[in-house]
């Protein structure tokens, strides 16, 4: 090949990266949503880097499109997290299996492990682990890539604005929990699509005046915030919790029976009645407690107000017998209250 004709290859293979680049970078902006911009992350590096398998972690969430995914490999990535954390740089491991850093988790596969972070203003914004044999990673490629990533990180920061502002719109800002539209929204969606039962409880911190003029307003915010952190840990993820207003909650329990779901719900008191809350012996008996107004419907045919109004009768009916109690009816059909409990 003469020298005129290898300067031509190599201004096209330039023009063909440059190109490549550039519709990168167009299509990585037009992508708003988390998820979205990652799975097109990945596919662009399967595609045009013929990485192996991979995965990226935005936002404490991780996303990947392959089988690897198992507790060791979990594990291993939160390893070199905390290592990158520190120093900011790229971290090649030549063999997971049994690289030192890593070596205790006992891997099974055999395959090198390059975590890149992505910075912006020198703040790690996300991080992109890519598994691949060793001879297949080498320093031009892991440039290149590394250079694609940085110029995404815009894309990635504005996708992770718009997450925060589009959670914002829809959780309290002092609780995190569902602010009561959203909460509506779900609920309403969860009973069209119920096959048996849901159970809808009203929660009310007892005495919550008196915490608040005995220890002041800022820890009334905590104890608010404390007691929803209670309502998380106590419950699973497809439960909804919403802060209803001041000192209320509703939570939705989906596919929960009347049985299960007066456990959660003594669970729940117990939890909090026993819980060391900051200057709980202000409160009376020395106790932070709820009162609960339970209700499980088994059927559909009801308004979601009908629903709300027999758990508010319910949290009633259990300040009115001394607090710090459960009161419990189903809904069997729209005209008909179950028995109390
Ligand atoms: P009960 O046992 O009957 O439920 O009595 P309670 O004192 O809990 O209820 P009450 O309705 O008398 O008082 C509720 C208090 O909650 C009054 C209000 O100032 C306070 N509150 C409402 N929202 C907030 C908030 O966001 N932060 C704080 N710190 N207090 C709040
Ligand atoms: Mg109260
Ligand atoms: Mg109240």
């Amino acid at each position: 090949m003469s020298d005129q004709t290898k300067d031509i290859e190599e201004l096209r293979n330039q023009i063909k990266v440059m190109e490549v680049f550039q519709n990168f970078l167009i299509n990585i902006n037009k992508k708003l949503e988390i998820k979205d911009l990652a799975n097109y992350l990945i596919s662009f590096l399967k595609q045009s880097f013929g990485v192996k398998y991979c995965s990226i972690i935005i936002e404490n969430e991780r996303y990947s499109l392959d089988p690897i995914n198992d507790k060791k490999i979990i594990e291993t990535e939160n390893r070199v997290i905390k290592e990158i954390e520190n120093n900011k740089e790229l971290i090649l491991l030549k063999n997971i299996r049994n690289d030192t850093l890593v070596h205790y988790i006992k891997n099974e596969h055999d395959l090198a492990l390059i975590s890149i972070p992505v910075l912006l203003e020198n703040k790690i914004i996300s991080i992109l682990n890519i598994y691949d044999e060793l001879k297949n990673i080498n320093k031009k490629s892991v440039e290149l890539l590394n250079y694609f990533l940085n110029k995404a990180s815009p894309a990635i920061c504005n996708s992770i604005s718009h997450n925060k502002i589009k959670i914002k719109s829809y959780t309290d800002d002092l609780t995190s929990l569902y602010k009561r539209d959203y909460f509506f929204e779900r609920l309403m969606y969860e009973i069209t699509n119920m096959n048996k039962y849901i159970s809808i409880m009203m929660v009310d911190i007892d005495y919550f005046k008196n915490y608040n003029d005995k220890n002041g307003h800022q820890l009334g915010d905590y104890l608010l915030k404390e007691i929803s952190l209670l309502f998380k840990s106590n419950l699973r993820d497809k439960d909804l919790t919403c802060r209803y207003g001041g000192e209320e909650f509703i939570i939705a329990l989906p596919e929960t029976d009347s049985a299960s779901a007066l456990i959660i719900a003594e669970r729940l008191r117990m939890n909090i009645e026993n819980h060391n809350f900051k200057l709980k012996e202000n409160q009376p008996e020395k106790k932070v407690t709820i009162s609960i107004g339970l209700v499980t419907t088994i059927t559909k045919e009801i308004d979601i107000s009908e629903i709300v109004k027999e758990a508010d009768k319910n949290l009633y009916k259990s300040k009115r017998s001394g607090r710090n109690k459960i009161t419990h009816s189903i809904i069997i059909n729209k005209n008909l209250s179950g028995d109390y409990f």
